[in-house]
């Protein structure tokens, strides 16, 4: 595979696995929105090429770490439990249509990033599909994220392909494939059961082995196959 951007400066040989599960913070740049240093650049490069057609990038999700992922599941969590009255196995199944277990979630390694288009950041829920289809807001900028994301190292992880499993369609959400394709290789060959640390998720003791390899295969590895 070939990238535009070919200087990378990230080892993979120190790289600590609380970094991938989002314990320890691996090298941000940036001021409110933190990206993996190869990543900012990267984007940097990508939103200028965009703002010389006429689109104004912005990110609304980068680097995120274990703690606030996990408040992320805990309240999903409670609310489909309490407020919809579900099964807690329906409740996680509804939670990982979208919401990962923490310390499995790509936005762990600041490489990954959700994107919409500035001139309508105001909007309400700014992440629904309907919003980068034709007639949405957000399709115009979807359009030229397809042309050109790639050229920059981008990928859209979970893509539209019908027969992908595991995490829904997510238009907004684009992978810097030069540094996460390392680090999903770093994760697959740790234990991945260790990781997914049960005592503090709630609805931890229903991730039994057969859960825990179903969502392995589907939620961690049913990606965009250009980005393993
Ligand atoms: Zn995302």
């Amino acid at each position: 595979m070939f990238f535009f951007i070919c200087s990378i400066s990230f080892s993979q040989k120190n790289m600590d696995l609380n970094i991938v599960r989002g314990i320890k913070k691996p090298d941000l740049v940036g001021d409110s929105i933190l990206l993996e240093r190869n990543t900012y650049y990267a984007f940097k490069k990508m939103e200028d090429a965009a703002k010389k057609d006429g689109f104004n990038l912005k990110i609304v999700s980068a680097y995120r770490g274990y703690e606030r992922q996990k408040h992320i599941w805990n309240n999903k969590y409670n609310k489909f439990t309490n407020t919809h009255s579900l099964e807690p196995l329906k409740a996680i199944k509804e939670i990982i249509r979208y919401s990962t277990i923490p310390g499995t979630s790509r936005h762990h390694w600041g490489t990954d990033i959700d994107i919409i288009d500035e001139n309508y950041s105001d909007q309400e829920n700014v992440l629904m599909t309907s919003k980068f289809e034709k007639g949405g807001v957000f399709y115009n900028v979807k359009k030229w994220l397809d042309l050109n994301s790639e050229k920059f190292g981008f990928y859209i992880t979970y893509n539209n392909n019908p027969n992908r499993k595991g995490f829904d369609y997510e238009p907004w959400h684009y992978s810097y494939a030069p540094v996460s394709i390392k680090i999903l290789d770093i994760l697959m060959n740790s234990e991945i059961k260790k990781i997914i640390e049960k005592e503090s998720i709630n609805g931890a003791e229903y991730f039994n082995d057969e859960f825990i390899s179903k969502y392995i295969n589907e939620n961690i590895l049913d990606i965009n196959p250009a980005l393993k």
